[in-house]
């Protein structure tokens, strides 16, 4: 976790139910098939993680959590398996955190392959939501407008959640 919950505001809980859990890796595995790809062992162990945290967590800590029985993975299983999860457009990479978080399905289109995605990152307790505003589209559109084709866009936004403002 980037930050563990270290402010002293109240929140809501984060993360998902077991039911909710379950649901999303077998979207995602139908997803991935619908797609032409495996969801292998290691990539829906990493994802599971990611959804389980329901913020972002830093590629070390997933590593480390990697084993059930407590046992570290070996890195490069874990950064192949977030490499694969972020072309499928079911994890994001924050990159002004340096941290991964699955997808919020707050995309464009509601997901996908390589959507755009735009998050509001709570710069106090660390809760990060992927949101669809409006103005990705335009951009999209000032880009093919220009001629140029448009592979990824992230926007990420910081600031204080309403948890922390109160
Ligand atoms: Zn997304
Ligand atoms: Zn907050
Ligand atoms: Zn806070």
């Amino acid at each position: 976790m980037v930050h563990s919950h270290a402010c002293d505001h109240d929140h809501d809980a984060h993360g998902l139910t077991a039911d909710a859990l379950a649901r999303g890796l077998t979207a995602a595995a139908a997803r991935c098939e619908a797609a032409g790809q495996r969801m292998t062992p290691p990539r829906r162990r990493v994802l599971e993680m990611l959804l389980r945290a329901g913020q972002p967590v830093k590629a070390y800590d997933l590593i480390a959590a990697f084993g059930e029985d407590g046992a570290p993975a070996k890195p490069p299983t874990v950064y192949r398996a977030l490499d694969f999860l972020s072309k499928q457009g079911l994890a994001h990479r924050i990159e002004s955190l340096n941290a991964f978080i699955a997808c919020g399905g707050g995309g464009g289109g509601g997901g996908g392959e390589g959507h755009a995605a735009a998050f509001l990152i709570c710069d106090c307790c660390g809760a990060t939501r992927e949101i669809a505003p409006s103005g990705v589209s335009e951009i999209e559109r000032l880009a093919g407008a220009q001629g140029f084709n448009l592979t990824s866009l992230m926007v990420e936004a910081h600031g204080l959640c309403q948890d922390c403002r109160s």
